[in-house]
């Protein structure tokens, strides 16, 4: 065969993948879909491109130059193993299979320890930037073998997203599953900031009476300054929109329910495992669950608000507020964002550089965005930084939003506006700054109930209190449970 290069999976992303690629030059693409009718379609479409064209498995790894690479880009799951099973009865020792789709890092784990005894190299790869970035340039993240990517690597340079310094949105991630793995911490991050903009988009609209048209400006105005970003400028041109069969703002006619396609609970779900507090993701997707459960907002609707009228006296002052909220609470997003990636990293032994990752991001992506570069700088300057929120750049930032941001926060509940991200992110902070948190008391707690023991503030050791019986203290070995 004569293409360096093979797509599984026609659909949108498969196709505007293939004609990304073919587009490069010294690219020959072959291209395979279960269903031929498809790969007929693009063909047709697209003789530009060249494809190499094939209508069954054989013909496709045949169409292939050795050693082979293909991209498998069909519905993440049963058509990712289906499609696998068929590459690697054909593949031989040394080619290498990509998967493209939205796959969950487990799987990509199981898969890779599946396929490694065959020589074959399994690459799980993060693909973000939805049909347009498949097309123009998409921010990559590749896991799988190092050997891999010296194959992988010059190729997926070629069509990924180019940031604004030149460089190519991709690297290689980590082995095994670490693709899939960031690509999924990338989505949660999407949800957390989406969720954000649509809180600030609130508390504007009620507190100020702005139009949607008129808050289109204020994004448009923010899209300028430090909050840069592919979401907050597509957030403008959404509110500028107007619905053509009513007259009103689009926004307002689309029913107030938000959908979730899962990668989002699956951030926080790892969180969980992992123990790391991410709470401003995971209000994120719990607010798309409380907006799709229509039976118990419709009964809840006639429980009481606040009884006092809500006016902002000064509504630029308000807005200011507002922004400064926001770019608060999205330090805080990235920063439990990367404290999973970090903890990922440690549980499945992964070499994850977090400043290439923010890199990468900075361009193809959805949660492209200009201060992307400062979290790169961050981790530039220290590797090693235990927390994004206190590199001095986002101390700086966070020290001079924080009293907007509680305006916010405090405004917000005495208004009765739900502000469930803006609010957790503020308590998250608050909680890392603490000098002293209430978990003392709840260590005291457990070790009254269930003898969990408690270590002390003035000397080592492991302690119990005899609480059931004369309530003395003793030393003890640490308890299992
Ligand atoms: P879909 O997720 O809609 O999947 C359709 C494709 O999967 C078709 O080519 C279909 O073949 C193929 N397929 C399904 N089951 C099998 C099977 N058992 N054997 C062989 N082929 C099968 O396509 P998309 O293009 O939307 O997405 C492709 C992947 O990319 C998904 O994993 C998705 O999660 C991921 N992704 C999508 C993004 C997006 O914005 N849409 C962004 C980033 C990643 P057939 O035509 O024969 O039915």
């Amino acid at each position: 065969g004569s293409a360096n290069i093979g797509v599984v999976g026609l659909a949108v992303m498969g196709s505007n993948l293939a004609r990304n690629l073919a587009s490069r030059e010294g690219n020959t693409v072959a291209v395979f879909n279960r269903s031929p009718e498809r790969t007929r379609t693009l063909t047709s479409e697209h003789p530009e491109a060249g494809f190499a064209a094939s209508e069954g498995y054989d013909e496709f790894v045949a169409s292939l130059a050795t050693p082979r690479t293909a991209v498998i880009m069909v519905q993440a799951g049963a058509g990712t193993d289906a499609v696998i099973s068929e590459l690697v009865k054909r593949f031989e020792p040394g080619d290498i299979i990509v998967d493209g789709g939205n796959a969950n890092f487990h799987d990509t784990i199981r898969r890779e320890a599946e396929i490694a005894p065959t020589g074959i190299h399994f690459v799980g790869m993060g693909v973000s930037g939805g049909e347009e970035g498949a097309l123009h340039g998409p921010s990559l993240m590749p896991g799988g073998t190092v050997q891999s990517y010296e194959t992988l690597g010059p190729i997926l340079q070629t069509i990924a997203a180019v940031a604004p310094d030149g460089e190519p949105c991709v690297t290689h991630v980590g082995t095994d599953g670490a693709g899939h793995f960031v690509k999924m911490v990338h989505n949660g991050i999407e949800y957390a900031d989406m969720q954000l903009i649509a809180e600030a988009y609130d508390l504007i609209r009620t507190g100020t009476g702005k139009t949607p048209a008129e808050i289109a400006d204020v994004f448009a105005e923010w899209n300028t300054g430090e909050l840069e970003s592919y979401l907050i400028e597509i957030t403008a041109e959404v509110l500028r929109q107007v619905d053509a069969e009513t007259g009103k703002p689009l926004v307002d006619v689309i029913l107030d329910s938000a959908g979730a396609k899962g990668t989002g609970a699956w951030t926080v779900q790892n969180a969980l495992e992992l123990g790391v507090p991410e709470s401003g993701i995971a209000e994120a997707v719990f607010a798309r669950s409380l907006s799709s459960k229509r039976a118990q907002r419709d009964a809840a609707a006639d429980l009481p608000g606040p009884s006092t009228e809500w006016t902002v006296d000064d509504p630029e002052a308000f807005i200011e507020d507002v922004r400064q909220a926001l770019y608060a609470s999205k330090i805080i997003a990235y920063s439990q964002g990367f404290d999973e990636i970090v903890s990922g990293a440690e549980q499945f032994g992964w070499d994850i550089h977090k400043g290439d990752i923010a890199k990468i991001w900075r361009a193809g992506c959805i949660i492209r965005a200009r201060f992307l570069n400062r979290i790169a700088e961050a981790y530039a300057d220290d590797p090693s930084l235990v927390a994004l929120v206190v590199a001095p750049y986002f101390r700086d930032a966070v020290t001079s939003a924080q009293e907007s941001w509680r305006r916010v926060v405090a405004t917000a509940a005495q208004a009765g506006i739900p502000t469930p991200a803006f609010s957790s992110s503020l308590a998250y902070y608050d909680a890392l700054r603490a000098k002293r948190l209430p978990a003392a008391l709840i260590q005291a707690q457990r070790d009254f109930f269930g003898a969990h023991t408690y270590q002390r503030i003035d000397k080592p050791g492991v302690f119990h209190t005899l609480w059931s019986g004369d309530r003395s203290e003793i030393e003890t070995t640490p308890s299992s449970h």
